[in-house]
């Protein structure tokens, strides 16, 4: 089935859930659509607990905060968020519409796109170790879609972020064993996660066990990963093989412009030229916000984010309605804005 909508918005970091806003206040809704399960981008997934201190009239706020007073913001605009989702293809058809799919075979069929997709989409960090890419899909697996899979199995998992640890403390239910390994002692995961791991380590180690080193070689038998070899950091020498059915690797992600280097933009050294009157890119209505953008002077802030997606969706309308009447309208005073916003306009003091 295809979704056809006004307009679809590539990222929900700051600066696309901003646009959602900018739209939201000249009446037009959005869809929006991130390769990551989660909204926030950059500041979500590589820097939630951080303080930032260059957003306006904020003096400082953490960057989840940003993302979850962002979300409360956009709330009355009611936009359709499809996360997990990345955008695999976008086609600029003669009549002047823009049809997207994504990698879960979604179909969305617009009349703008806005690519707010910053350093790209977030993939996973992938295992670099000779010849790991040959075993990618059959027993080496960057992410867990079916935990059956994993059931009676010998599961080695590398990482000591949150996925590690989680999926660690989930598949000892259910796997053979589960062995971590980890290149350092301390973890980044939630320290509860790290402790129950511990303690099942302790209680019951031929089912779960951890291992501190670095993985320098992988054995394989036929088609698929028999094993991996672990060196200790304190003693080169000191190698352990250990032999496994199964191979998880969570390793963070990290962003690739990925599929949008093919979509006919103008690229230049892996930023989209816009027009910066309408951030609008060569492509007829597609526009590009954000990290993502590029023209003489452009600054990778959030704030030079929010005021592209202010220009970008008057644009945007008059992109899709050449006729349409524009007015700079104040949220303060204007009634109709205060009916898009869903507030009274008075903040209710006597
Ligand atoms: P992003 O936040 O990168 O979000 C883009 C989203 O698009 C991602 O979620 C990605 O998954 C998604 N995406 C990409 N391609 C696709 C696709 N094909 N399909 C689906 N989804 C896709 N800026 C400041 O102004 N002040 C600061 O103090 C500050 N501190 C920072 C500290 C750190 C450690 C870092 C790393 C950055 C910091 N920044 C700061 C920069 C700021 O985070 C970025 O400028 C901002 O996140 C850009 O927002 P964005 O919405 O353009 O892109």
């Amino acid at each position: 089935m295809t979704i056809k909508t006004g307009v679809v918005i590539i990222g929900a970091g700051p600066c696309g859930l901003f646009q959602v806003f900018e739209l939201g206040l000249l009446g037009i809704r959005a869809h929006v659509v991130d390769s990551l399960r989660q909204i926030g981008g950059q500041c979500a997934a590589l820097y939630p607990e951080k303080p930032i201190y260059d957003i306006p009239a904020l003096p400082v706020v953490g960057a989840q905060e940003l993302i979850d007073r962002l979300a409360e913001q956009i709330e009355p605009f009611a936009a359709t968020f499809h996360l997990g989702e990345e955008v695999v293809e976008l086609d600029a058809h003669d009549d002047g519409g823009l049809r997207l799919t994504t990698d879960k075979g979604s179909r969305f069929e617009a009349g703008a796109v806005v690519v707010a997709a910053g350093l790209g989409a977030f993939v996973p960090r992938p295992l670099r170790v000779a010849g790991a890419e040959r075993y990618a899909g059959k027993n080496l697996n960057y992410k867990v879609t079916d935990k059956g899979r994993f059931a009676g199995k010998r599961v080695v998992i590398l990482g000591g972020g949150d996925s590690a640890l989680d999926w660690a403390l989930e598949l000892h239910d259910i796997a053979a064993s589960v062995t971590l390994v980890h290149r350092r002692a301390e973890f980044r995961a939630a320290p509860a996660s790290v402790a129950r791991m511990r303690e099942l380590a302790e209680r019951d180690p031929g089912r779960m066990r951890y291992l501190i080193g670095r993985i320098a070689g992988l054995a394989h038998e036929a088609d698929a990963l028999s094993g991996v070899t672990v060196a200790s950091f304190d003693d080169p020498d000191v190698v352990e093989t250990l032999e496994l059915d199964e191979l998880l690797v969570f390793y963070g992600l990290s962003p690739s412009l990925g599929p949008i280097a093919q979509w006919g933009l103008d690229v230049d050294k892996r930023q989209i030229r816009v027009n910066t009157e309408t951030f609008e890119t060569n492509v007829a209505g597609v526009f590009a916000i954000g990290d993502i953008n590029t023209y003489p002077g452009k600054k990778k802030l959030i704030l030079s984010g929010f005021h592209e997606a202010a220009l970008a969706a008057f644009a945007i309308q008059r992109h899709l309605d050449p006729e349409v009447k524009q007015r700079l309208q104040y949220t303060t005073t204007s009634p109709l804005m205060h009916k898009r916003l869903g507030v009274s306009g008075s903040l209710g003091t006597d």
